[in-house]
């Protein structure tokens, strides 16, 4: 009744045992077999009648012979003992085997037997070789790339930085941070907050569904400046960000490269639009000088040409200003001249033009001006509300003269055409008494 009792509580301990998917053994303290499991004696190709009294150690695969000796001497000595194995099946596979054995040692101290047991982690271990594999190459390119990596899990605000990163940043790996918060003081102080905010940006970022990137300063213990572009990936659980890895890399030389030439492109405009404000304005008044004056009176008559509006062109003359001169002297004249032409100027609307000709003399255009004499009398009032005194002024005070022709398009004219028409009008102007304008039309010409 015991007997079968016993027999049956066998029976099912070597069930249990075979239903396992590692290879389990029983081995004696001699090495040789005293039980294994179904999945061990098909690994073998033995029969489990077969087995008892099998030395275990032959059954290995050849390249793991010398880690199995040593492992069951450990064993034997009453220390469990662990050791990676390698086979391969009928059909070529490689198979991957993390064999265990754990001494079973009597009430007494003595080595009762050793149980052995073979996991087959083929999976786990090629996983592992795929991401040692991936990892070795990251870093690879990262030191080619002069790269250094870091990862920081928002969630617990821990930081990881490689060997590299700490180069980049002048520290010592060996003292390493943990903490966005200790990172700060790496930064250049006016670039700490915006390099720092990495949760706000993060949530950004997310949203865009962007990653991230930033340049800014850094500061090494021996005070160097040095920049730093920083660019990583968010990981995001859930729609949020919890992780983020990225890499720096130290682009100093690169960024002043760009600021010089920056500061370099600069100069150049500032010196090209100076160049360009020295060839198109008058150095005494500061509006257009002729060469100015010509181009523009080309480019607004032709563009008269293609709306079809009248345009007027005229000159005008202040009036008796060399007495002024003899009077007041050449530097008071200058004044003068830059009074007048400040006040031509400011009345010119947006859409005329008006330039000093030479001397005392100016011209203008005024465009779609079939009707000048508005016009006309906003220049004469801005003169007059000057207020210059001059005694050959029957007013009293300094004055223009002006002539000028109001001509369409179709009369074909040309600009010079226009431009010595309206100085006929200003001489009729002068002999007429001057303070005063006169309109011709293109007709009159004729
Ligand atoms: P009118 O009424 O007939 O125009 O008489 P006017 O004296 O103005 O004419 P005129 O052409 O005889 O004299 C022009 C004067 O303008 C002569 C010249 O000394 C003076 N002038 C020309 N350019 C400048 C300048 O840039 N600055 C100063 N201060 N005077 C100038
Ligand atoms: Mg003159
Ligand atoms: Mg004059």
């Amino acid at each position: 009744m015991r007997e079968a009792q016993l027999e049956q509580r066998i029976g099912q301990q070597n069930a249990m045992l075979d239903a396992s998917a590692d290879c389990i053994k029983m081995l004696a303290p001699d090495g040789t077999l005293v039980h294994m499991n179904r999945t061990g004696c098909q690994s073998v190709g033995l029969p489990k009648t077969s087995i008892l009294g099998v030395p275990w150690l032959p059954l290995l695969p050849e390249d793991v012979q010398t880690e199995g000796i040593e492992a069951l001497a450990i064993a034997r000595k009453g220390s469990p003992a662990r050791f990676n194995g390698r086979s391969v099946t009928p059909d070529q596979q490689c198979q991957y085997w993390e064999n265990s054995l754990t001494p079973m040692i009597t009430p007494d101290g003595q080595l009762a037997s050793i149980v052995c047991v073979s996991r087959e982690v083929t999976a786990a271990y090629e996983t592992l070789q795929s991401l040692k594999v991936s990892e070795e190459r990251l870093s690879m390119a990262a030191r080619v790339g002069g790269l250094g990596i870091w990862d920081y899990n928002i969630v617990d605000d821990r930081m990881h930085c490689d060997a590299a990163w700490y180069h980049i940043m002048g520290r010592d790996p060996a003292h390493p941070i943990s903490s966005i918060g200790e990172f700060r003081s790496f930064i250049h102080p006016e670039d700490v907050e915006r390099a720092t905010e990495v949760v706000q940006t993060a949530a950004e970022l997310v949203a865009q569904k962007a990653d991230y990137g930033i340049v800014f300063r850094i500061v090494r213990p021996n005070g160097d400046i040095r920049w730093v572009r920083s660019a990583a990936c968010l990981q995001t659980r859930e729609g949020v960000a919890v992780r983020v890895v990225g890499f720096v890399i130290d682009i100093t030389d690169a960024w002043r490269g760009e600021l010089a030439l920056r500061d370099a492109n600069r100069a150049l405009a500032a010196e090209k639009s100076s160049l360009a404000r020295q060839t198109l304005e008058d150095p005494l008044t500061g509006i257009a000088n002729r060469r100015h004056w010509d181009s523009e009176l080309t480019r607004i008559f032709l563009h008269a040409s293609e709306t079809g509006k009248a345009m007027c062109v005229g000159m005008i003359d202040v009036d008796h200003f060399k007495s002024y001169n003899d009077r007041n002297g050449h530097l008071a004249g200058d004044v003068a001249l830059q009074k007048v032409a400040k006040a031509l100027h400011s009345v010119a609307r947006q859409s005329d033009f008006v330039a000093r000709y030479g001397g005392e003399e100016f011209a203008f255009v005024l465009m779609n001006a079939g009707d000048p004499s508005r016009m006309l009398d906003r220049f004469m009032a801005a003169i007059a509300h000057l207020a210059i005194p001059q005694a050959e002024s029957p007013t009293g005070c300094m004055t223009i003269s002006c002539g000028c022709v109001v001509a369409a398009p179709c009369e074909k004219l040309t600009p010079a055409q226009l431009l010595e028409a309206s100085d006929k009008a200003l001489y009729t102007a002068k002999t007429a008494g001057r303070n005063r304008y006169i309109v011709h039309t293109a007709a009159m010409l004729y």
